[in-house]
């Protein structure tokens, strides 16, 4: 049985090694000079291709169902297919990185593991189109057209890329009758349009913030914010943005609603009445200092129409209350997030109710699978997006050889 995987990246050669490892006679097509080019840059060059906590909540999908797919028994797989091909991780608060800190192990592991099982490459081998012809599928280049049995289409999403080549694969998709959910940027940084983002550029401070719109909260994270002059940045801030693109792609007024002092635990002005002594012969300015970073501390004053040098005593009742609210509560207006180019995950894709998610064969054409960010799911950070590109390439790699059942030809 001859296999074509479409795309050598994360999901595409999980999917090819597992193939073969059945006994099909299996051929990457990539576009680029190499495979695995966006691995390279993940974790920061290091690579997080696992989480300890694989909680269903971290994934994201218009598929209720992903829990069959993200299973105890495809975890462990997937953890001894890393150990199978030599990767040992080094585990931090639960994320998985190879243990040299390289991404080049992860990838290098994969591609000796490719070389080892016989698998031919093809690079520079941009799909332009796939056809059927009843018994055969024919994957054409502008130069090239080749005969297999079977295909796995794992051309991954819009994140991070340049050039003109990209989408095709949605393309090929929907060629043989397949939507595409709306694709969004996520993972990505999000813009503001108030007036004293350069004030505050450069500044990290640790907070909670969620998101919000129209009197609904979306989702709440804790962790390290990045302040930009084009608006926020940071990890915490990444796994809000799906939330983000997606309100406002349908036009919906977005906000984040931040607490700049996350650790007081008593309520706020019981925690400024505990410092009297200090705001005795402290101005407000002066006490925030200590507190927060003093470039902050000067926007979050000019926010709530206060001077540096004013004194807590002589606050009005009013005042108080929007100081209160503007270091816990602190409104800040999104108008957008920064492109494609910037994210790391495409939300959207081809839903996975058009898929068998028991073999990851398409219900549209039989013998056409596929796996990875070109399917509708996408992850928080922290290792989600590899764990969903190496489980489905492994579920469309060892049931390549199964008989598919297709339910909805078109
Ligand atoms: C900067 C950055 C950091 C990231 N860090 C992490 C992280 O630490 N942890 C994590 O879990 N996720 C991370 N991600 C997300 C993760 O890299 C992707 O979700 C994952 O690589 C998707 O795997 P894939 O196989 O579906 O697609 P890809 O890895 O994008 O592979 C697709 C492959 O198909 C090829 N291709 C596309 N079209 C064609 C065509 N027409 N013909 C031939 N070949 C084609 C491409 O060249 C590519 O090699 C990061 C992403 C970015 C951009």
């Amino acid at each position: 049985m001859k296999v074509c995987v479409i795309g050598g990246g994360a999901s595409g050669l999980t999917a090819a090694i597992f193939a073969k490892r059945q006994g099909a006679d299996v051929t990457i097509l990539e576009k680029n000079s190499s495979c695995g080019k966006k691995l390279l840059a993940t974790g920061n060059g290091r690579c997080n291709y696992w989480n300890h906590d694989q909680s269903i909540s971290h994934y994201h999908s218009s598929f209720s169902d992903l829990k069959s797919i993200i299973s105890l028994e495809n975890q462990q797989l997937i953890l001894e297919f890393f150990s199978s091909i030599g990767i040992i991780p080094k585990i931090k608060n639960g994320y998985y990185y190879p243990s040299s800190n390289q991404a080049e192990s992860i990838l290098h592991a994969l591609m000796y593991e490719v070389r080892h099982l016989d698998i031919s490459l093809k690079f520079n081998f941009l799909v332009q189109n796939v056809l059927y012809d009843g018994n055969k599928f024919f994957v054409c280049s502008k130069e090239e057209q080749l005969e297999f049995d079977k295909v796995i289409l794992t051309t991954g999403g819009l994140a991070a890329l340049k050039g003109e080549s990209i989408g095709i694969g949605y393309d090929i998709a929907k060629s043989f009758g397949h939507s595409i959910l709306p694709l969004y940027p996520s993972l990505v940084q999000l813009v503001s349009n108030t007036s004293f983002l350069k004030n505050w550029a450069g500044v990290r401070c640790d907070a909670s913030v969620s998101i919000s719109s129209n009197g609904t909260t979306y989702k709440e994270e804790v962790g390290e914010l990045q302040l930009t002059d084009y608006g926020i940045s940071g990890i915490c801030i990444f796994n809000l943005s799906r939330y983000a693109s997606i309100l406002l792609a349908d036009k919906k007024k977005v906000f984040l609603t931040i607490n700049f002092l996350p650790f007081v635990k008593e309520p706020i002005l019981d925690f400024f009445e505990g410092f009297e002594e200090l705001l005795s012969h402290r101005s407000i300015g002066e006490f925030l200092e200590g507190i927060l970073p003093y470039k902050l501390v000067r926007v979050l004053l000019e926010c709530c129409s206060l001077s540096f040098s004013s004194m807590y005593n002589a606050l009005t009742f009013k005042e108080k209350e929007t100081l209160f609210n503007t270091l816990v509560h602190f409104t800040l207006p999104i108008v957008g997030s920064k492109p494609f180019l910037n994210a790391q995950v495409t939300v959207g894709g081809i839903p996975l109710e058009e898929i068998n998610i028991e073999t990851f064969e398409s219900r549209k054409q039989k013998g056409l699978y596929f796996a990875g960010e070109i399917l509708d799911v996408d992850g928080d950070c922290g290792g989600y997006n590899l764990s969903f590109a190496w489980i489905s390439g492994m579920i469309a790699g060892s049931n390549i050889k199964r008989k598919g059942e297709v339910n909805d030809t078109h």
